[in-house]
């Protein structure tokens, strides 16, 4: 989609690096990490949230895809200590750009709640 970031990375336009990829999905690092490993899952689809995503691909085997690709990047880069998977939606749920992607965030501890 014109003008969105994340597609723009993904079509290569804008450099990023790449730590995974299939043929639905990319996995970055993101450029402000907020641990030690901070990866970006992003669906090639285009879906400006993940309630949109839903709507617009909505079958469920994408989405566990998404779930199954950060799964499998939590566990190669986070091991026995663990991991976080996270959804930002909207203004309230820290959105800053829309094109749906999960955050995997590894190599410190993370507490719950969440600030
Ligand atoms: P959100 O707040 O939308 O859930 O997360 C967006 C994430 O994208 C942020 O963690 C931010 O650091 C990251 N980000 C923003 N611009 C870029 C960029 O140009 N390249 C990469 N790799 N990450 C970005
Ligand atoms: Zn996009």
């Amino acid at each position: 989609m014109a003008d969105c970031l994340f597609c723009k990375i993904l079509a290569g336009e804008i450099p990023s690096t790449r730590v995974y990829e299939d043929e639905r999905t990319v996995a970055i690092r993101d450029v402000n990490p907020q641990a030690p490993t901070h990866l970006l899952v992003i669906p090639r689809a285009h879906g400006a949230t993940l309630s949109e995503h839903i709507a617009q691909h909505g079958e469920d085997g994408e989405l566990a895809h998404l779930v199954r690709v950060s799964a499998q990047l939590g566990v190669q880069y986070g091991g026995e200590r663990g991991y976080r998977v996270v959804i930002n939606e909207g203004g309230d749920g820290g959105q800053t750009v829309y094109h749906l992607h999960l955050h995997v965030l590894a190599g410190r501890p993370f507490t719950w709640p969440p600030g």
